[in-house]
């Protein structure tokens, strides 16, 4: 990673980093897009990735990672399994595993649109000022979900892993 860096700086050019580390990411990136099932679900600067999500993948991604004071702990790990991408979902990519699916959740295809910031963009239909990582934040996106029809949601971050293996972080 210093070499890539390194060489960004001295030739000028831009790098495109593909992975699933957001460690990387907060090291490395200047801005970040956050892709499911083939399809860009959020992107925005790293730092509004990080401290603003938007998108709920963006979120349990997030929740998933390690925390100091959880040794000895599971970690969250995202509810149900990777979409088929031959036969994909419906509506949403996410929303069989998301926590805040309302019912135009599975038939309508959220458009990448305009959030918090000029360069902040979330393929999801929740209110664009739902964003952030807290407890608050996560009750106001139950609230709106409700309020448009949504089943009962489920967990996410508290979701059992039952096969680490097949979880897709
Ligand atoms: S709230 Fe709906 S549109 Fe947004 S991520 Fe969940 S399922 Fe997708």
């Amino acid at each position: 990673m210093e070499l890539i860096k390194h060489l960004q700086e001295e030739l000028g050019i831009s790098v495109i980093l593909i992975t699933h580390d957001l460690g990387i990411i907060a090291d490395m990136a200047h801005e970040v897009m956050i892709m499911y099932a083939g399809k860009v679900m959020e992107t925005a600067g790293t730092r509004s990735i990080y401290y603003s999500p938007h998108h709920p993948y963006t979120s349990a991604l997030l929740n998933s990672l390690p925390q100091s004071g959880q040794e000895g702990q599971r970690l969250p790990s995202i509810a149900g399994q990777p979409p088929s991408l031959i036969n994909p979902p419906s509506g949403c990519p996410f929303h069989p595993r998301c926590a805040f699916t309302m019912p135009k959740c599975r038939t309508g295809s959220p458009p990448l649109r305009l959030v918090d910031t000029s360069v902040h963009r979330s393929a999801c239909w929740l209110p664009a000022d739902l964003t952030g990582s807290s407890a608050e934040t996560d009750m106001r996106r139950h609230a709106a979900s409700a309020a448009e029809g949504s089943s009962a949601p489920v967990a996410v971050a508290d979701s059992p892993v039952t096969d680490p293996g097949k979880d897709e972080l």
